[in-house]
């Protein structure tokens, strides 16, 4: 069977195609992604008007890119998935809208799934089935999530979150206050490589004995950044942007691996997947990978290209989704802005 997948939560119009195998396995066939990234650089800032627009101009020809690079047509389409929810309220309802149409027309079931789950599921295109529970490391552009999944379209329960900024938040702000380009993520990244990661002493938010095991802080380190780099600027002193840079990255995949490390173990868990835009930061990659090989843990991290925003990921949960033979989504379906991550599937 094949499922359309359609994103359209923040800034990226995405259509991805996947085939669902009689045995439940998922085949990545398209995913064709536009992006309005570059209308809000300005603002520093997804700007939700100018998102929702952009949606409306891309949706179509996005359907039709992401149709030539699978070689199928419309008429191969056997289900559709589309984010309901969480997300920008304008945004969502392009994508929303435009699935109704398609599953009105095709006559074909619909499903409004989690844009959350969405993130979790791309994994299972890259590297298979998911084992009956593993930890879920979300960390994102509006969330930094420890989710506990026991079957991706069965259970997805909340084990911690962030109680302020969301970590690929905190990259767009200390971006911003170095004067840096939006999204702050890749050049961060890139400058990073160049600095002294132990450079500056920046607080790792919430890892004390006391605090909250599976909660993220990331606004403390946000303003200890800003306070650092006011204080250089008062003493006349050029800041080093690249150790600033290193410094600040260090300590977000520091608190995110060994939380998420030790969230496994709490759980009893023997796979961690990292998910999210900020899942292609190198440095959390790779720390990620020196701690759970020394603690025994399966790491998954899917490739930058399916951890940012994409019709791909929609698809791929669409697929699960229908594999465990759920109930579509009824055609008065809304886009759901706060949907909560424990709804995989709007029903
Ligand atoms: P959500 O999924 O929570 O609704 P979103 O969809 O906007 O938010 P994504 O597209 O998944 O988020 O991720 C975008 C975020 O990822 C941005 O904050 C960006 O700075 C960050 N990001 C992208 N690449 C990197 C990188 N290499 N290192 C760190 N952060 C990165
Ligand atoms: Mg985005
Ligand atoms: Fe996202």
């Amino acid at each position: 069977r094949i499922v359309l997948g359609i994103e359209s939560s923040c800034d990226e119009t995405g259509v991805g195609l996947v085939r669902l195998g009689a045995d439940g396995s998922v085949e990545l066939l398209a995913d064709a992604v536009a992006s309005s990234v570059d209308e809000h650089a300005r603002f520093g800032g997804v700007v939700p008007e100018i998102a929702s627009r952009a949606h409306l101009t891309a949706m179509a020809p996005t359907m039709r890119r992401a149709l030539d690079e699978s070689g199928l047509e419309l008429s191969d389409v056997d289900a559709i998935a589309v984010t309901a929810g969480p997300g920008l309220a304008g945004a969502l309802m392009v994508g929303v809208a435009a699935a109704k149409a398609y599953s009105v027309a095709l006559d074909v079931p619909l499903y409004g799934v989690n844009h959350l789950g969405g993130h979790v599921a791309v994994d299972t295109l890259q590297h298979g089935p998911l084992p009956p529970r593993c930890l879920a490391l979300l960390v994102s552009g509006g969330h930094s999530q420890l989710l506990l999944v026991e079957g991706i379209a069965e259970r997805i329960t909340q084990v911690g979150s962030t109680i302020d900024d969301a970590a690929g938040e905190a990259y767009d702000k200390v971006a911003r206050i170095l004067d840096l380009p939006y999204p702050g993520g890749p050049p961060i990244d890139g400058l990073a490589k160049q600095g002294n990661p132990k450079a500056i002493a920046f607080p790792r938010g919430l890892t004390g004995p006391r605090d909250s095991r599976h909660d993220f802080s990331f606004s403390g380190l946000k303003t200890a950044v800003a306070r650092w780099v006011e204080g250089e600027q008062r003493a006349g002193r050029e800041i080093p942007v690249a150790d600033v840079c290193a410094s600040f990255q260090e300590a977000v995949a520091d608190v995110l691996t060994f939380k998420a490390v030790r969230a496994a173990q709490d759980l009893g868990v023997g796979t961690l997947v990292i998910s999210g835009g900020v899942a292609a930061n190198s440095r959390l990659s790779a720390l990620a990978a020196e701690r759970c090989a020394a603690a025994g843990i399966e790491l998954r991290v899917p490739r930058p290209r399916l951890c940012t925003d994409n019709g791909a990921m929609i698809a791929a949960l669409g697929a699960h989704v229908v594999a465990a033979g759920a109930k579509p989504s009824p055609l008065d379906l809304s886009a759901t802005p706060g949907l909560p991550v424990e709804t995989i599937v709007l029903s």
